[in-house]
């Protein structure tokens, strides 16, 4: 009965959009119900993962429809709880400074900010800004790429961890190369599967469409006509990698420029030589290794649900109001049905009175600490959804309510290392 609220989002046929292969192996297949913000409707996703045998790039095919994704981000407010504004701001104006263009207020256009904040502030001081953003809360004029039609107008095409959202990145790249002038340059970050092993917290969100390397990362945007200028394994969060690639000719046209040598992905394989092997062995290991700890996570929301049955119908606190709290609370009480008995606190007081959206409904409400001191008192169990955190929460409790919980009533939940 349930599964009549979820429409099914539409699969379309993806070959390795890096190669053309269709020598792929499936590495990890599930079904995630998502409940858009506010109702009981929703999107069911069918995710199913691939590595191509031929190239090593690691994605999700068969790829979602375009349009049915479009009318997902476009209705789905981002939760307060997403961390869009968890990111190091000064990493991202470094990388900027290094290529900031000479003249008076050079066009910088952003592709997914979610939100204007300080980071498009500071952009701004030095740039006519632009962003191209779907979620009707930022009320852009242009929703996608394709809305933007002029060519040709941009010195900087930025995007911050949107390219693994993407079902056809090839063509997306393509679309950030007509954008750009000639030679003016795109800054990318996304998740790097190098990572995975350490922080599975990009594997474990369903809506990434790929699972980039350095390299595969590299030779896509190379069929797209952008030349790798600059890589490094870092980027503006804990989890990802930036590259910055220079617009070599237009994406779109099958020619080259006469002086610019063409660069083919089989050019780049043949490059690599005898690299072309451990790229798929490389990224199948960090995505199976990546994996294992996926499995530990959900394992460990199974305990913490048996954790707050066994506490009886005493008070249990569930500290820290992030995305490993909504995924267990979609995990253990689907039907949004989560005990009385559990008191919400998180220290960051924007979150205060947040109702906690999950399964579509807003019934749980998240108090500070000062607020729930006598719940505190009470509580018999608590448990922590922040790893970093922990010992700071541990040691606010003892001076705030004086309470000291036993090492056998207090859990850790956390994706994060
Ligand atoms: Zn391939």
């Amino acid at each position: 009965m349930i599964a009549e609220r979820f429409s099914e989002v539409t699969l379309e046929k993806r070959d390795c959009d890096v190669c053309g292969s269709q020598d792929l192996e499936s590495l990890w297949s599930y079904e995630k119900n998502v409940c858009i913000n506010g109702s009981t409707n929703g999107y069911s996703f069918k995710v199913n993962n691939v590595i191509c045998r031929s190239c090593g790039f690691t994605f999700v095919s068969p790829r979602f429809n375009e349009d049915v994704l479009a009318d997902y981000y476009g209705s789905s407010l981002r939760s307060p709880l997403d961390q869009s504004l968890d990111y190091d701001i000064s990493f991202r104006m470094d990388v900027i400074n290094r290529f900031l263009p000479k003249g008076v207020k050079p066009k910088f256009i952003e592709i997914g900010p979610s939100t204007f904040c300080e980071f498009q502030e500071r952009v701004s001081e030095y740039f006519a800004y632009r962003g191209i953003e779907p979620s009707s809360a930022f009320g852009s004029e242009w929703k996608n790429v394709q809305d933007f039609r002029e060519a040709s107008l941009a010195d900087i095409v930025a995007h911050y961890f949107v390219l693994e959202h993407i079902p056809n990145p090839l063509k997306f790249l393509k679309e950030c190369n007509r954008l750009l002038k000639m030679n003016a340059f795109m800054i990318v970050e996304v998740p790097n599967i190098a990572i995975y092993p350490a922080d599975p917290v990009a594997l474990h969100l369903y809506e990434h469409q790929s699972h980039f390397s350095l390299r595969t990362l590299e030779c896509l945007a190379s069929k797209a006509g952008f030349v790798q200028v600059e890589c490094t394994d870092k980027s503006s969060r804990s989890f990802g990698m930036t590259a910055v690639f220079r617009k070599i000719k237009n994406g779109s046209t099958e020619s080259p420029p006469p002086n610019v040598k063409k660069t083919s992905c089989q050019d780049i394989v043949a490059f690599q030589g005898h690299a072309a092997i451990p790229e798929y062995r490389m990224n199948r290991q960090f995505f199976s290794l990546g994996l294992h700890k996926v499995r530990n996570f959900n394992d460990s929301l199974s305990q913490a649900k048996k954790f707050i049955e066994n506490a009886g119908n005493e008070v249990v606190i569930l500290w820290g109001a992030n995305q490993n709290l909504v995924d267990f609370l979609g995990h253990a009480y689907p039907n949004s049905n989560a005990p009385n008995f559990l008191t919400f606190v998180d220290s960051d007081s924007r979150k205060r009175n947040l109702l906690l959206d999950y399964d579509g409904r807003f019934d749980k409400m998240v108090f500070t600490p000062s607020e729930c001191i006598n719940a505190i008192k009470e509580s018999c169990r608590l448990i922590v959804f922040t790893r970093r955190h922990k010992q700071a929460i541990l040691d606010s409790i003892i001076s705030l309510a004086g309470k000291r919980y036993k090492d056998e009533d207090t859990l850790t939940v956390d994706i994060n290392p």
